[in-house]
């Protein structure tokens, strides 16, 4: 049996998006399970378009998923004499043709095509020059792209893994470019070549390459090579249904990784874009995909990114964490003055993302959630007044806190400890839950939304809790 072998093949033409990164989830988890090979190529003939920064963000960005390569990567540019030489076959046996047409001559046949309601088509006009002309306008510099034959009638039909059998009519389709005028190959030809000469047994990819597949079998046919399995991708849509763009979220993945998702976010998002593990399960690990992923489970139907989902789905492999990872990995994430102020200060980083643990849906987020931890915040003094409650209210029920404070050792001032030690003590001396706990918590937060009272207050220990009540009774004096 051939072995598997997949491949992803970007072309170089900025950083990775989610829609690029999808394929190469799904061609990786399909060596995986198969026990295959995959593989990098860089699709990088079209020399205008490339981009000098991206293999770099490329291999960045599968590196951060864990999506290792098994060969490559494999660059297209390096391999230009192999496409020529491949292409004199087909040009030897007329499958394909050298056309001098200026740009003009196509602008006017384009042009005229639309005005008569007719599909974009070249009209085969120079595959009814001479071999003795062909070689004069040669010699004479003329510059020529070469294009495939296609016969004009007759059917493609293939049998797409995820689609089904898939028929194009010859008629529909145009004499494609092979060779550009720069003596460059059209990603058509290089493609082909490749795909056969890597080995490669199955091409997974989206679905927008699917009107490309057709000329690529009549390519094979004309090489004489065999084709390998197709596998369409569905496309990606936002949540309004219109093809996934910057709007929906579509932003480059390393873009992800700065703003603070967690790879196993990603993957477990991405590959949900598409494939229906066909039970209630939800989450998925790499290593798990590994195992349960198949072709066979991947949808048609264009498949929905929704941001709200990737948010909700982050911050419950935040949860998961066991602390110390997440504060070594979240720690990058902490604005420069503030590793700065926690060095100085030494502020307890592990106590920081207990605190925020529960409440972030983004790494990044540390920053917003717990910039009162690093500056003073200036707040509004009302908003140390709970709803039903009184400017004297606040300030007697933070008198009392500070006493009860003052009166706990150092030792007590682990979270668990402190809540039931207040829990107890509010109901001793009668009062509301809310009436104590919200003028403590905007005392020591300076804000509306913040982080569990007795998490800051673990965080800052007795002496600058104090400080803070005092700040805050202060301020309600003067209001
Ligand atoms: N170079 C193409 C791309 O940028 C590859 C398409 C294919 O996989 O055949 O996606």
């Amino acid at each position: 049996m051939t072995k598997t072998k997949v491949r992803f093949a970007p072309s170089p033409t900025g950083d990775p998006h989610v829609g690029g990164i999808r394929t190469a989830l799904f061609n990786w988890l399909f060596a995986k399970k198969e026990k295959g090979k995959f593989i990098l190529r860089i699709e990088d003939t079209d020399q205008e378009r490339c981009d000098e920064t991206s293999v770099k963000t490329i291999r960045d960005s599968l590196k951060w998923l864990g999506l290792t390569i098994d060969e490559g990567p494999f660059f297209q540019s390096k391999r230009t004499t192999l496409y020529k030489k491949n292409l004199d076959k087909i040009l030897k046996s007329g499958q394909a043709y050298k056309c001098f047409c200026s740009k003009e001559r196509l602008d006017e046949l384009r042009s005229y095509q639309k005005n008569s309601g007719l599909p974009p088509r070249y009209d085969k006009k120079c595959l009814k020059l001479k071999p003795e002309e062909i070689e004069q306008r040669i010699k004479k510099g003329e510059k020529y792209v070469v294009r495939l034959n296609i016969p004009k009638e007759g059917v493609v039909e293939f049998q797409d893994v995820i689609r089904g059998k898939i028929k194009f009519e010859n008629k529909d389709l145009d004499d494609c470019i092979l060779l550009k005028s720069d003596g460059f190959p059209t990603y058509h030809l290089a493609n082909v070549i490749d795909d056969h000469d890597m080995e490669i047994t199955h091409v997974i990819r989206a679905e927008e390459w699917l009107p490309s597949t057709p000329k690529h079998i009549l390519l094979y046919q004309a090489f004489g090579f065999e084709p390998p399995k197709f596998a369409h991708l569905p496309l990606i849509l936002g949540r309004d249904k219109k093809k996934l763009s910057k709007r929906h979220g579509s932003v480059s993945i390393l873009q992800y990784r700065k703003d603070g998702y967690l790879p196993e976010t990603l993957i477990n998002f991405l590959v949900l874009l598409g494939w229906n593990p066909k039970t209630e399960e939800e989450f998925f690990t790499l290593e798990k995909l590994t195992e349960v992923f198949s072709l066979e489970g991947v949808n048609k139907a264009g498949a929905i990114f929704d941001l709200d989902k990737l948010n909700w789905l982050n911050g419950l492999y935040i949860r998961q964490k066991n602390i110390k990872d997440l504060a070594d990995l979240g720690n990058t994430y902490l604005k420069k003055d503030y590793l700065i102020i926690a060095k100085k200060n030494k502020i307890d980083l592990i106590k920081l993302w207990q605190m925020a643990q529960e409440r972030i849906s983004t790494l990044k987020e540390i920053n917003t959630l717990c910039d009162f931890v690093f500056e003073d915040i200036d707040y509004l003094t009302e908003i140390l007044i709970p709803k039903k409650g009184s400017k004297t209210e606040s300030i007697q029920t933070l008198e009392l806190v500070k006493m009860k404070l003052e009166d706990l050792g150092e030792k007590q001032f682990e979270a668990d400890e402190l809540k039931q030690i207040f829990l107890d003590f509010i109901k001793e001396k009668g009062l509301k839950i809310g009436n104590v706990l919200w003028p403590f918590r905007v005392a020591v937060s300076g804000k509306r939304v913040s982080p569990d009272v007795f998490d800051m207050v673990s965080l800052f220990g007795r002496e600058k809790t104090i400080n803070k009540i005092n700040q805050a009774i202060d301020k309600l004096s003067n209001l």
